[in-house]
């Protein structure tokens, strides 16, 4: 009798799962697949991630496992090293083939690399198949093959491209009886304690959010999605992060929804897929440019120097815990303790805030955005952090500065989201949001007073970039 073993990685779904569909098909009818888990036993010091999103990934492989079983299998836990797991259990089962999904990451990539060198000293298969994305690596080049450095023409070429269909859900698993499994990993086991209340895990709750997203919100996408005291966007990032939804189903729904839609319902949902297309973006700029996780993209800015802003030696500190006495900076690190995740438009207000008003090293941002986020994805984390950085992929670069006053009266208006997780400011009136308090003001008791002037460190940014640029062209600074 046949056995395979599917290795459940980032894919936690049994529809429309690519690696897992072509275990059960290459063992047959009466084949047996052997699913399993390999937990990490790092110790709490692990720099890319942290209790919300290990929250939401044990919550996630315990749905997984009464899916397997709803289906007749079984999913095994084992913990350690994942190539030296694998191995120990292809001797105990006699397994012939290993299926996975593709991981685009550099750590999955490399760990890819070395359980292919394993199976073929140990004659089995290793057999990866595409799952996470809908183009991957080199589908969507430039017309002389080369890789696309920026968004709107990968788009285009993106788009383009035929789509898959989402495959079904499997009917029927079968797991040797035999072998013995760990228990399913907990939150303690890596000393870790979650406050945030995060998503419902598992792959059903992950389908009811793009079901009431695709249902209703998607048709408003375009008007809402930047305002942040109104849920318009989809928060299913979790979901893709896990892969408690693929990407093909994601596509599919959306365009299913799109042909009943007037014309502008039609150009949200276009837009909506344009989000989807930067995060392949992401992962394709990442698969290409691996560096990228340790240097800025924009070889230019290179070894630019971060300099601390004088006197605030706790500067990073009170960013993180939302005490910078702006408002919606304030209001988004909040959002983020409280829940896991943050909104794009607050992601890219705290991330500038953080580079280009206090000038950190945006490495330190994204590091800590990782061990925060119930989402957190290595590729659009960096890109997203390269981008507001000014060091990325983008067209219009380090002199895009955002305002947080500007941005709060363009996008939380009335106050909403400050006010949602800022209780001391619950209270205040509409104008003290929206502009700066007079010199060494507090807008409520209890509430910090603005740390810096956005305008004074928006020059020393400008500055800071140019004398810079000056120093690699040899050119005497501004
Ligand atoms: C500094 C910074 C850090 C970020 N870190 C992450 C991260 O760790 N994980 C993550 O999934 N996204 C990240 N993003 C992108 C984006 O903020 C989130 O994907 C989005 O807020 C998730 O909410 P949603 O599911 O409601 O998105 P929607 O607006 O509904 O978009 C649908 C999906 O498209 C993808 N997406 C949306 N916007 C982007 C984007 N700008 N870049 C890449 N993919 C996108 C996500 O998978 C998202 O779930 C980051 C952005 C910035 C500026």
């Amino acid at each position: 009798m046949k056995k395979v073993i599917h290795w459940f990685r980032r894919d936690f779904r049994i529809t429309d799962n690519t690696a897992l569909t072509a275990a059960v098909a290459s063992a047959g009818p009466e084949g047996e697949v052997i699913p399993v888990y390999i937990a990490s036993d790092w110790q709490g010091s692990h720099r890319w991630t942290g209790p919300a999103r290990q929250e939401f990934l044990c919550g996630s492989l315990a749905s997984l496992a009464k899916n397997l079983e709803a289906i007749g299998g079984r999913l095994i836990i084992r913990r350690g090293d994942a190539v030296a797991e694998l191995e120990k259990l292809v001797q105990e089962t006699g397994a012939t083939a290993i299926f996975a999904n593709r991981d685009p990451d550099p750590f999955g990539r490399a760990m890819e690399a070395k359980l292919e060198r394993v199976a073929r000293e140990r004659g089995i298969e290793f057999l990866v198949h595409k799952d996470v994305c809908i183009h991957e690596r080199d589908e969507a080049l430039t017309g002389q093959g080369t890789v696309f450095r920026v968004f709107t023409p990968y788009s285009k070429v993106w788009f383009a491209l035929p789509k898959p269909t989402p495959g079904p859900a499997l009917k029927k698993i079968t797991t040797p009886a035999s072998i013995t499994s760990l228990p399913l990993p907990e939150l303690s086991e890596w000393g870790l304690v979650s406050t945030a209340a995060i998503p419902e895990p598992g792959e059903r709750a992950a389908r009811e959010r793009l079901k009431a997203f695709v249902s209703g919100p998607i048709a408003e996408y375009g008007a809402h999605r930047d305002i942040m005291g109104v849920a318009g966007t989809s928060q299913i990032s979790q979901d893709l992060r896990f892969g408690l939804l693929s990407p093909r189903q994601i596509y599919a729904a959306a365009k299913q929804v799109e042909e009943g839609l007037p014309p502008e319902g039609r150009k949200s949902v276009m837009k909506f897929l344009a989000e989807i297309v930067w995060r392949e973006f992401y992962m394709q700029l990442l698969w290409h440019y691996p560096e990228l996780l340790e240097q800025e993209f924009n070889s230019n800015w290179r070894g630019m120097p971060w300099p601390a802003l004088p006197g605030v030696p706790d500067a990073f500190e009170r960013w993180c815990s939302g005490m910078t006495g702006f408002p919606i900076v304030d209001a988004a690190m909040r959002q983020l303790a409280a829940t896991g995740w943050m909104h794009n438009r607050s992601r890219m207000i705290t991330a500038m805030f953080l580079t280009k008003d206090l000038h950190i090293d945006w490495r330190l941002g994204e590091a800590f955005f990782m061990r925060s986020l119930v989402d957190g994805e290595i590729a659009s984390n960096n890109g997203g952090w390269q981008w507001s950085a000014g060091t990325g992929a983008d067209a219009a670069p380090y002199f895009r500065i955002q305002n947080p006053w500007s941005q709060t009266k363009r996008y939380d208006p009335e106050g909403a989201y400050i006010r949602r997780w800022i209780p001391e400011l619950r209270n205040v009136s509409n104008a003290s949001l929206l502009e700066p308090p007079a010199d060494g003001c507090s807008i409520a008791p209890g509430y910090p007073v603005p740390m810096l002037d956005h305008s004074v460190e928006r020059d020393r940014t400008l500055d800071l970039f140019a004398r810079h640029k000056a120093s690699l062209t040899g050119a005497s600074s501004p």
